[in-house]
């Protein structure tokens, strides 16, 4: 099998005519037909790139390709955002009746989507504890057409067994879509257990570098044509440069989630020994609740991590304290970036969801980015070492 650093860096060959190495970026609204039965046909071509650039552009569908081969699914399609993408997953197959499972745990637009927009349409949904597969079975009905999974989840950094819900929802004749995101296809492969569809907020891991907001879905062929049917009315278009963008971002993938699962690890391991530090949150730790289910599922642990701390003081204590890291929302950058995931949850769904989800006021969320190991270890400890200091 072809390794992922190749995959990221030759995915698109077919797809980028001419001689650039870097494919041009084709900033085009529309696109001219040399006939009219020439125009006929690309106008009614499913996931085209010679119509019009909400169907599709040559950009996207080099990021496409390269994505869907990543994750070992047939096709891919790109969105404006990781929002855009569920969304969309959403709208094209779910209809008023129809009933949708979704974790607790989860990224705070999945749940606001679920309990509040799609709610509103006539979806009834169930919220379950991902980490109890029996969960998933006895929320299951007949009329559950989706299975909406995330893991490692964020930001409790909570596992779902892929497999086992994969064969559970199959049973019930449910598709899985799940959120790749924090683990990207590097570390592991959904649709390798069978999930249906899977999805990236491209902003994150596969961007790479906080400048791209983005959105990709890959599966098989007819689910994404089914998906791309509904994307061209929902709207939710990638421009050309941030595709271009976000394709560059993804040459590099590979090398960059290496460090950043080097990194979260040194510093889960750094953390956990201080006195400060209530729990780390991190698959990669012995001390993980699911770290056997993680071995089975990821070829590596990704770069987000959650530190607990004794309460809210403490966590923005070390918030404050840290000098590398960022403040700041997102994950996956160069950069490390830092959040309190309370604080910011409070501004994506509604105060009964909050309380809910089982964010504690004491827990950070960083996710680590590139930077040497030993300086963003010492930019740690020395703000936990301020955090913990009585006043
Ligand atoms: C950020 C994020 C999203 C949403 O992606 P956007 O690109 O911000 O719309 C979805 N899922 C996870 C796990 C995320 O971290």
């Amino acid at each position: 099998m072809t390794g992922t650093s190749t995959i990221a860096v030759h995915g698109d060959d077919g797809l980028n005519p001419g001689g650039a190495v870097s494919p041009p970026i084709v900033q085009s609204a529309t696109f001219s037909a040399e006939s009219d039965e020439r125009f006929t046909a690309v106008a009614t071509e499913t996931r085209g790139q010679a119509f019009y650039t909400r169907y599709g552009n040559p950009n996207h569908a080099q990021v496409a390709a390269v994505v869907a081969e990543l994750e070992g699914a047939e096709a891919g399609l790109v969105t404006a955002s990781g929002m855009g993408a569920i969304s969309t997953i959403a709208l094209a197959l779910l209809s008023a009746g129809d009933h949708v499972i979704v974790q607790r745990s989860t990224y705070g637009g999945t749940t606001s989507l679920v309990t509040g927009l799609l709610a509103r349409f006539g979806v009834a949904f169930t919220q379950v504890d991902q980490t109890d597969t029996d969960a998933f079975a006895r929320a299951l009905r007949p009329q559950t057409r989706l299975v909406l999974v995330e893991t490692p989840s964020n930001p409790l950094l909570e596992l779902t067994d892929l497999a086992a819900v994969v064969e559970l929802a199959h049973a019930n004749d449910a598709l899985v879509a799940v959120d790749n995101t924090f683990a990207t296809p590097v570390n592991q492969r959904p649709a390798d257990f069978g999930a249906d569809l899977v999805w990236h907020s491209g902003t994150k891991y596969l961007g790479g570098h906080s400048d791209v907001s983005a959105g990709v879905i890959v599966g098989s062929a007819d689910l994404v044509d089914r998906v791309w049917q509904t994307a061209i009315v929902t709207g939710s278009t990638l421009g050309p440069i941030d595709a271009w963008l976000l394709l560059r971002g993804i040459r590099t993938l590979s090398l960059r989630v290496d460090r950043h699962n080097a990194n979260a690890l040194a510093l889960a391991r750094a953390a956990e020994g201080h006195p400060a530090v209530r729990r780390v949150r991190y698959p990669g730790l012995p001390t993980h609740p699911q770290h056997e289910l993680a071995g089975r599922q990821m070829t590596g642990f990704g770069g987000v991590l959650g530190i607990e701390l004794r309460d809210g003081r403490a966590a923005a204590g070390l918030l404050t304290g840290l000098r590398l890291a960022k403040r700041a929302a997102s994950l996956g950058s160069v950069s490390t970036l830092v959040v309190h995931p309370r604080s910011m949850w409070a501004g994506i769904v509604d105060a009964e969801q909050l309380a809910a989800t089982g964010i504690g006021e004491g827990l950070v969320r960083v996710s680590t980015g590139i930077e040497d190991t030993k300086d963003l270890v010492a930019d740690f400890l020395a703000a936990l070492d301020a955090a913990d200091r009585p006043e």
